[in-house]
């Protein structure tokens, strides 16, 4: 089964997140901002990440950063997400390691579809 670690402030939106992943048949485990996903990466890699970008503690960016200086390999795959006022940092985040973006709110189709761009649906 793969692993997917959802990592958002919103208990609402990982709950939504984790519905469609388990549909999907991943694993799923969640993290509430960027430190603690980055502790749960350096654990237990996933095999994919979904990140949201505005976070308490440690941004989406900010993660983004701390894994990629970490020389974790294999790296996770990284799907972040954004809203339709945060288009601007798409470019930002692909520059800094993110594999693709999904925008907020997402269905299952658009998730399912963006798993398999990166290799994971
Ligand atoms: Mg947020």
């Amino acid at each position: 089964m793969k692993t997917c670690l959802v990592v958002d402030d919103s208990k609402v939106i990982r709950k939504v997140a984790r519905h469609i992943l388990e549909t999907l048949e991943f694993n799923v485990a969640e993290a509430g901002d960027g430190r603690e996903a980055l502790a749960y990466c350096q654990d237990t890699p996933p095999d994919v990440v979904l990140l949201d970008w505005n976070m308490p503690v440690m941004s989406g960016m900010e993660f983004l950063r701390a894994l990629g200086t970490s020389g974790m390999s294999p790296r996770p795959k990284i799907v972040f997400c954004t809203t339709e006022n945060g288009v601007g940092h798409i470019r930002a985040a692909i520059e800094a390691g993110a594999d693709e973006y999904v925008m907020k709110p997402f269905d299952r189709e658009t998730l399912e579809s963006k798993l398999q761009i990166v290799g994971l649906a």
